[in-house]
Parts: C-alpha cells; sequence; structure tokens
C-alpha cells in the first residue's frame, strides 16, 4: 500500500513542482483573473496564521505592540522623502477617482507604510520619555511589479509584517537592528527550518530613505535567493520630513532615529513549500501544521467496525488531550488515496491503525519527513510523538541548511566566478568595491549574477576586487535572485 511519487523532480524543474504542489495541496488558486494577485486558500492561511502568531508573539515581548493604519496614503504624504518615493514611484497603484469624479488628490495603495505612519508618529512623539515607541502591522502592501509575477514569490499584492521604531539616538536604533535579527532567527530558522544568509547590502540596493539595510536571503531549490526579509536604519531622514521630534531631558530638541523592518510572509510561506518539499508534496514543520497528526483506520471485512472505532477514538482523545492537532479519516477512500492525500498536504505524523494494531496495544506512526515507519506500543505514544515533534524541526533544518552550505563557493578571479557560473554554482563570493560599476559588470559577464550584499563578520578576508582590482572593501555575495 505504499504511495508512488507523483510530482516532478524538485531541483531539475522546480517551477512545475511549485505549481502542481501550490494546486493539488489546496494552497493558492492562481485563477483569480487579474495578473500578480492570487487566492490564499484556507489550508494556506492556517500555515501563515500558525507562524504569523510566531512573528507576533516575539515581536509584542521585544516592545511592539500592534497598529493599523489605512490602506490608501495622501499623494502629498508619500512625497515628503525625496529618495523615497523615488525608490517606489514606478510600482505606486494610484485611487483616482470616487465614482465618476475625479479625486481632489490622488491616494496611493500602501507600497510599504513609513509615509502613512510617520505623520501620525509627528504628533504622538513628544518627549524622552515617549521612546522607545515600537509598533508593527501585518497587513497587506501593493507594488506594480513589472517583471513575470510568480505567485507568493513576486505579486503585486502580498503578505508582511512591518515594524516602525523611534529612537532617542543611534545606539538604540542599532541595538533594534540586532534584536530584530535574533527574531527573525528564532522563527524562521529555528521554528520553520529555512537558513538564511544575513547580509548588509550595498549602498546602491538599501531601501529608499534609508542610511543602511540588512536582508535576509533565503536559497531555493533551483538555485535562485529569495529575499525574505529586511530590517533598515533610517537614520534621521524620515524624521526630518515629517517633523519627528522630541524634547530632550536637557530640554533641546531633536531629531529621532528610526527603524523599520519587513517580514515577508508571503514569501516565507513559499520559501517553507519550496525548501522542504519533496517528490510527494509539501512536508511541514511539527509546530506550525494545521493538521498535526491524521489517523487512518485501515479496516478488515471480518473484523468488526465499532472495535476498531473504539480504539481510534480513545488514540485519539488522547492526542487532543495533549493540545495536538489531530483528525481522524473515516472517508470511504482507500487507505492508500488517504496516505496519497495527507504526504501531498504535508501532514508531519500519520497514524494507522488496524486490528493487528488493536490487537497488540499498539500504532503504527509514519514520519513524513523520513517516510519512516515504527511500531509503538501504545503506552508509548505521546513521549514518541513528544521526540519526533522536536526531530522533525531539526532533521529538516539540518537537510536545508546542509543545502544552503553546499551552494556557497568562494571565487579568487572573475576567471573562477565565470568557471563556477559555468558549473552552476548558485552562490559565489568574491572581493568587491563597493562600485555599482564593477557590480554591473559582474552582473552582465555571469548573466544575471546580482550583489547581495555581505557578512559584516567576513569583512577583513577581503583583498581585492574581482573586477576592477582595486582593494576591496569587503567580500559580497553573488547569487541569482528573484
Ligand atoms: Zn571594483
Amino acid at each position: 500500500m505504499e504511495v508512488e511519487p507523483s510530482l516532478p523532480e524538485k531541483t531539475t524543474n522546480m517551477s512545475k513542482w511549485y505549481d502542481e504542489v501550490l494546486a493539488r495541496a489546496e494552497l493558492i488558486d492562481i485563477r483569480y483573473g487579474v495578473k500578480g494577485f492570487i487566492v490564499y486558500r484556507p489550508y494556506a492561511m492556517e500555515i501563515i496564521n500558525n507562524f504569523l502568531d510566531m512573528f507576533k508573539k516575539e515581536l509584542e515581548d521585544n516592545g511592539h505592540r500592534p497598529a493599523l493604519f489605512p490602506l490608501v496614503i495622501p499623494e502629498k504624504m508619500l512625497r515628503k522623502e525625496a529618495r523615497h518615493i523615488k525608490g517606489f514611484e514606478g510600482q505606486v497603484f494610484w485611487v483616482t477617482h470616487s465614482g465618476f469624479n475625479p479625486l481632489e488628490e490622488k491616494l496611493a495603495l500602501r507600497p510599504t507604510s513609513e509615509t502613512a505612519i510617520y505623520p501620525l508618529y509627528s504628533l504622538w512623539i513628544k518627549s524622552y520619555k515617549d521612546l522607545p515607541f515600537k509598533l508593527y502591522q501585518s497587513v497587506t502592501v501593493y507594488r506594480y511589479e513589472t517583471k513575470a509575477t510568480r505567485p507568493l514569490l513576486r505579486g503585486r499584492e502580498f503578505l508582511w509584517i512591518e515594524t516602525h521604531d523611534v529612537f532617542r539616538d543611534i545606539s538604540g536604533a542599532e541595538r533594534q537592528i540586532e534584536e530584530d535579527v535574533a527574531i527573525f532567527n528564532k522563527v524562521v530558522k529555528d521554528s520553520l527550518g529555512i537558513p538564511f544568509l544575513h547580509l548588509k547590502r550595498e549602498d546602491y540596493d538599501k531601501f529608499a530613505g534609508a542610511d543602511y539595510s540588512f536582508a535576509f536571503d533565503c536559497l531555493l531549490p533551483d538555485g535562485r535567493v529569495l529575499q525574505i526579509g529586511t530590517t533598515h536604519y533610517l537614520g534621521t531622514n524620515f524624521a526630518k520630513a515629517f517633523e519627528i521630534k522630541y524634547q530632550d531631558e536637557d530640554e533641546s530638541f531633536k531629531y529621532a532615529h528610526q527603524t523599520c523592518f519587513g517580514i515577508g510572509i508571503s514569501r516565507i510561506l513559499a520559501a517553507l513549500i519550496l525548501i522542504h518539499g519533496d517528490e510527494f508534496g509539501l512536508i511541514l514543520p511539527f509546530d506550525i501544521a494545521p493538521i498535526q497528526i491524521v489517523i487512518i483506520p485501515i479496516p478488515k471485512k471480518e473484523y468488526p467496525d465499532d472495535k476498531l472505532r473504539k480504539y481510534i477514538d480513545k488514540v485519539k482523545e488522547k492526542l487532543m488531550e495533549n493540545d495536538y492537532r489531530v483528525i481522524v479519516d473515516y472517508s470511504e477512500k482507500s487507505p492508500g488515496e488517504k496516505y496519497y492525500y495527507y504526504d501531498m498536504k504535508g501532514v508531519p505524523l500519520r497514524i494507522e491503525i488496524g486490528p493487528r494494531e488493536v490487537n497488540n496495544n499498539q500504532i503504527t506512526i509514519f514520519r513524513r519527513d523520513l517516510r519512516k515507519k515504527y511500531v509503538i506500543s501504545s503506552d508509548e505514544i505521546m513521549e514518541t510523538i513528544e521526540e519526533f515533534r522536536k526531530d522533525i524541526i531539526k532533521t529538516l533544518r539540518a537537510r536545508a541548511v546542509d543545502g544552503l552550505n553546499k551552494s556557497i563557493v568562494y571565487a579568487e578571479s572573475l576567471g573562477e566566478v565565470l568557471r563556477y557560473v559555468d558549473e552552476g554554482k548558485p552562490i559565489i563570493k568574491v572581493g568587491f568595491c563597493g562600485r555599482k560599476a564593477c557590480a554591473d559588470e559582474l552582473k552582465s559577464e555571469t548573466l544575471g549574477y546580482e550583489t547581495r550584499g555581505y557578512s559584516l563578520m567576513e569583512r577583513e578576508n577581503a583583498r581585492y576586487c574581482v573586477v576592477c582590482g582595486q582593494e576591496a572593501d569587503h567580500i559580497t555575495y553573488l547569487a541569482k535572485a528573484y
């Protein structure tokens, strides 16, 4: 009764694998009819809500409070920080009419919310006693992407969390950026098993209006990287544009220092699907799975049905008492069809119960991540599941970390870079001078590898730029990106 894999190979045919999993695991429907806009089906939203709650808890434990600002931003607000609008102008959706009449002032659909939120901050923040001031909102944002759209990876509407924090000085702001990184690590790497590069973006790639930006890039099976989060030090740039000033202890008025942190919820879901899945479908970490355990009855003709049900109900009750999300599938489908279905949905644990299990006071338990079956005594259910719960995330994370580590190489020269590109190495580290001209040359020579930035920890190891030969400022990471 084993299931045959039914999906294309993930690394060689990622695009087809992805489209099929989104449809067959009932995650996303792409037939809404507006380009770049997708429908999140219940199963996708249940997964999202489970890891969204983790982010919210971490942010709130870190002193953030929830808020909700309007979707629309008046044009004059959006234009207040000059570099900011320059960075987003080409991607803004505008509301221009109410019914038949043109609006007096155009309204932008938020591409990000600095210019929606900071006018209010200038009213709320008066004194150093009001600081630090930290808010977050979990919303959709709108950007008219001109590149080809892909469900969850690049859309014109996507889900994210954004934080907007205000501090007295740069040291408070920089401490926050470290805390943002710690939050991202805890949820994305520890709980979701998704490893990522934590890189300071090159100066020419920083967020529009920021002094500097850090980003989190994960690696997808097709060898391209995906930015799934960013945290920015805004300096006093927005504070000056929006008059966010506070009176300090010495009674002087000072501009506040600000940070903002974007968590790409839609993209994190894409990474979760793509990084952990296999030729049987999704594989979900236990803690965020909408169904953590499915029980499949294995009826036999001559065996009394009520005896089987009684045993199953007892097992189910015990699991529910321990707050596991568990279902029993009594439907008419064959056990094989059920295996196939729950494998595709990535349900972490499957329990099979038939006459043999009842008679021996046992259960058969299947781990989706290892595709391995275990027969255990029914007295050991709870400790076994608890052990598996912890081990599943360890296994998924270790596999993904190994995949990322194996994909990074270091090149001493442009010739070596090109050799690695030919070999299909996804991430290449090189000495780099930090100039845009050299980055452009690298991109055209490698047919698409971009400078993704650098790790502060590797800064000293740089010697010379692989393009111009000048002394290198740092080691940059090259990769193709979504
Ligand atoms: Zn250079």
